[in-house]
């Protein structure tokens, strides 16, 4: 229901604009049209109440509905019901019929598509029926010049207001897309990149060490007995763990430094054009940083980090394979005691530091 609220809203909004100028100025297309003809005055209040008191009330009746969207929809068919009503009223006067429904079927269109297309011609169809029903059907196959320029204003000054009106939406939704973009590659705990987002890049770099046979080192890096801090103090300070190493990251690393969370505690780096002496010592910043941690709550809790390292070498077939690399270095690391770095500093070999 809320949902139905906000979107209906922003809806009724975004029409209420060009139907104060739509109608406002349509009015003198209309006024030059039946200006010949001699209705009674019933027909001049209406057309006043169109064109300068129904687009408030439009407004108001959809902003203050249970559905304004579908408020909002049926005010439009409203449009075309007084639209049609208009053509008839006018006795088909060419010009200034043709420029009001031509211009009430793009609101449509523009607003719901063809659907509400179909819908309008027919609410199009009941103003001209309801007109010939309580004025006679008539017509009248000329237009007047003055009656040329009356409809000038409608014909060049609404389609700017519809035409606005989609570009700032088309903005705006480009502006969404983005957001949506950078959330579908962001971890939401710790607004590093997500494992997906992290690999994709992994496989750019990797193609561009092959091709520019430079360096390249990445870092595969995992809080030490995690689950023992999630299962002794609960997983809310679990999470502030989680949230200060990616803190560290963001804080220790260099702008081309891609730093992501490979997925639980274990988070990635790629340290682009550095060596792995370069990045043995970024990490071992990185390990003596997060080590310092203490937690207000709970002062006794200690945290390390193991790390893995693997530098980019032409014998890697792939980044999968750079990765698993980094995975082993990892695994030498847990199990040669943790709180360590390992490196695979040439293919096949591994070294340790503490
Ligand atoms: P090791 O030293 O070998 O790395 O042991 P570990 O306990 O750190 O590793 P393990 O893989 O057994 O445990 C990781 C735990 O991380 C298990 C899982 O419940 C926890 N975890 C995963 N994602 C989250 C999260 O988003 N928040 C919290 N608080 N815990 C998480
Ligand atoms: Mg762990």
């Amino acid at each position: 229901m809320d949902n139905q609220q906000g979107k209906g809203l922003s809806f009724a909004k975004r029409i209420y604009l060009p139907r104060v100028i739509g109608l406002g100025i349509g009015c003198f297309s209309v006024f030059a049209g039946l200006y010949p003809i001699s209705q009674p005055p019933w027909v001049w209040i209406l057309l006043v109440f169109n064109g300068y008191v129904w687009p408030h009330l439009a407004y108001l009746i959809s902003t203050r509905a249970a559905f304004p969207y579908q408020a909002e929809r049926r005010n439009l068919l409203g449009d075309s019901l007084f639209g049609g009503f208009w053509a008839a009223a006018m006795q088909f006067n060419p010009l200034p019929t043709v420029t009001i429904l031509a211009m009430m079927t793009m609101n449509n269109v523009a607003a719901g598509g063809g659907r509400l297309f179909v819908r309008g011609l027919l609410a199009q169809l009941g103003g001209v029926l309801l007109a010939w029903l309580l004025l006679g059907p008539t017509f009248t196959g000329h237009t007047t010049q003055l009656q040329i320029y009356a409809c000038l204003p409608m014909l060049t000054l609404y389609p700017m207001a519809v035409g606005m009106v989609c570009y700032q939406l088309a903005i705006k939704l480009a502006a969404h897309k983005r957001t949506l973009k950078a959330l579908s590659r962001t971890d939401s705990l710790t607004g590093l990149l997500n494992h997906g987002a992290w690999k994709d890049l992994l496989h750019l770099k990797f193609v561009k060490c092959q091709q520019q046979r430079g360096h390249g080192t990445i870092a595969l890096i995992d809080i030490d007995h995690f689950k023992r801090i999630n299962d002794s103090h609960g997983h809310i300070l679990g999470d502030a763990v989680l949230h200060q190493l990616s803190r560290d990251l963001k804080r220790n690393l260099r702008q081309g430094d891609l730093a992501g969370r490979y997925g639980g505690d274990e988070f990635c780096v790629i340290l682009p054009a550095t060596s792995l002496q370069q990045a043995s010592e970024v990490m071992e910043r990185l390990r003596e940083l997060f080590g310092d941690y203490r937690h207000p709550g709970v002062p006794q809790l200690r945290v390390s980090l193991s790390i893995g390292l693997a530098t980019w070498h032409p014998g890697l077939r792939d980044a999968a394979a750079w990765l698993i690399e980094a995975d082993r270095a990892l695994y030498v690391a847990k199990n040669t005691g943790r709180n360590k770095i390992a490196s695979a500093s040439l293919p096949g070999s591994l070294s340790i530091a503490t």
